[in-house]
């Protein structure tokens, strides 16, 4: 076992292992560090389908026996899919999401079900039901979430790689902090069909993995059309690991940076990880602008209106009759009480709480309809920066990787820390973020790139040309 979903195939082909052989070892691995908390559940027949593999080592189609790890709250059939919530932590999914289906088409191995936080609400991995997700590298301090477990295990080397989902965040910020790749495509590039739902207009299935070449090999096994899933996009699935297409390199980039004022809250550390990579990338010719992303104090207000509204909609579905677990027998509105009280965490309950009272009659235009307007001022403001720059450079999280609890009993501080990632999602464009070094600690720090709406492709393949620029 490489630790490479590429090398490990190839030595698959030349006969020097199996992939029976590697699903043990990752198998092992994840035992031997179960500590970690980045499973919840491991697939029974994980090392049934590695056998399968193996008989057809001559003919693997592009991503035959790539280990990978799936965030709890994309459905499985016949496996358990919990959102790492007491409410669902008996639920069985009869059917598979899309992603899964096109996985498992293309011989991918499902190896588990990822730890996260509840319903994917939180930037820790600290809202799990079934407790918090360790950081992978320095124990006592956080990977990061949603996509906690996703990120853990990729970076741990427990898999090739793994999908997550991204509302406002969650597959890029735990990516930086575990120090991989995160991809999140443009909005509708990869079916949510099967996606158990926490703001519909802005949740992303995203992509992890330690190399470029994964996130583009997967991106293209799952991505495209999907009759299930009305918002997905018409354009056919991607073709970003085999089509580069060379006539755009970093050379003659133009670059779109964040003015220095909205830079502010960043730490010193993520700071001169930034300013390096921009010295880096001035010296290979690429050219910065600094162009601002509009009502930038907007950002975070926006999100946490728009989500939190969403959520409580999607959410009103666990009441213990249609889904989720019953508390109490008695058909009455006490029933669906005690259920969603026992059922959901607190941060959970808050969202709720929240995406009512911004949707309730008397708020409805103070809050709800203004956030749907910031939007279209985001949006309007990336397509000004698109038509200026080929990419956008950001930080991924304004610090590297905090302790396990520091920022727990303060939400306001933790959704802070979400201040780089949710303008993507708001706009619905692409972004990744890419292991861009470390502190003096050793704790990884990221930094994200974005492109315009659909320049999904292009942007992974620019990505690969300045990581390895940085490196
Ligand atoms: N951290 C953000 C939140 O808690 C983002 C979550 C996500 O992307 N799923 O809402």
């Amino acid at each position: 076992m490489t630790n490479s979903y590429s090398k490990d195939r190839e030595n698959v082909i030349s006969g020097i292992t199996t992939f029976d052989t590697i699903v043990q070892q990752h198998i092992g691995n994840i035992n031997a560090n179960s500590s970690m908390n980045a499973f919840l559940l491991l697939n029974d027949n994980a090392i049934q389908s590695s056998k399968e593999t193996d008989k057809r080592a001559c003919s693997l189609s592009s991503i035959d026996g790539i280990n990978i790890a799936i965030k709890d709250n994309i459905s499985t059939k016949g496996i358990r899919t919990t959102c790492a919530s007491k409410m669902l932590q008996d639920f069985i999914p009869v059917y598979d999401a899309t992603v899964i289906s096109r996985l498992k088409q293309k011989g991918a191995i499902i190896l588990g079900k990822a730890n996260m936080d509840e319903f994917a609400m939180g930037s820790s991995g600290e809202t799990s039901y079934f407790g918090a997700t360790d950081h992978p590298l320095f124990s006592g301090y956080v990977p990061g979430g949603s996509s906690s477990g996703s990120a853990a295990a990729v970076a741990a080397g427990f898999c090739h790689a793994a999908l997550g989902s991204d509302t406002g965040g969650s597959v890029r910020q735990p990516a930086a902090f575990c120090g991989v790749y995160g991809f999140k495509p443009s909005y509708g590039r990869i079916s949510r069909y099967g996606l158990i739902a926490f703001a519909s207009s802005l949740d992303q299935i995203g992509i992890f993995a330690r190399d470029i070449d994964t996130v583009s090999l997967v991106f293209d096994s799952i991505s495209g059309e999907d009759e299930y899933d009305s918002t997905c996009s018409r354009l056919s699935p991607s073709d970003s690991f085999s089509n580069v297409d060379n006539s755009i390199d970093y050379h003659s980039l133009t670059i779109a940076i964040l003015p220095e004022n909205e830079l502010l809250g960043l730490s010193q550390d993520v700071r001169k990880v930034y300013d390096t990579t921009i010295q880096s990338l001035k010296k290979a010719g690429c050219t910065f602008k600094e162009l601002s992303i509009p009502a930038s104090s907007a950002w975070i207000p926006t999100y946490y209106i728009l989500a939190t509204a969403e959520a409580s909609s999607n959410l009103a579905r666990y009441d213990g009759v249609r889904y989720g677990a019953r508390v109490n027998n008695d058909i009455s509105q006490d029933m669906t009480t005690a259920s969603r009280s026992d059922g959901f965490g607190k941060e959970v309950q808050r969202r709720i709480m929240l995406g009512t009272y911004v949707l309730s009659s008397g708020y409805y235009e103070a809050y709800y309809k203004k956030a749907q307007k910031a939007r279209r001022v985001i949006v309007n403001g990336y397509k000004s920066i698109f038509d200026q720059a080929d990419l956008m450079l950001l930080p991924t999280t304004p610090t590297a990787p905090f302790k396990r609890g520091e920022k727990s009993s303060n939400p306001l501080e933790m959704y802070l820390s979400d201040y780089f990632t949710v303008s993507a999602n708001i706009a619905g464009i692409p972004a990744i973020s890419f292991p861009a070094g470390y502190n003096d600690q050793g704790l990884p720090i990221g930094l994200q790139l974005q492109a315009t709406f659909n320049q999904d492709e292009k942007l992974l393949h620019l990505t690969k040309q300045i990581a390895s620029l940085i490196v």
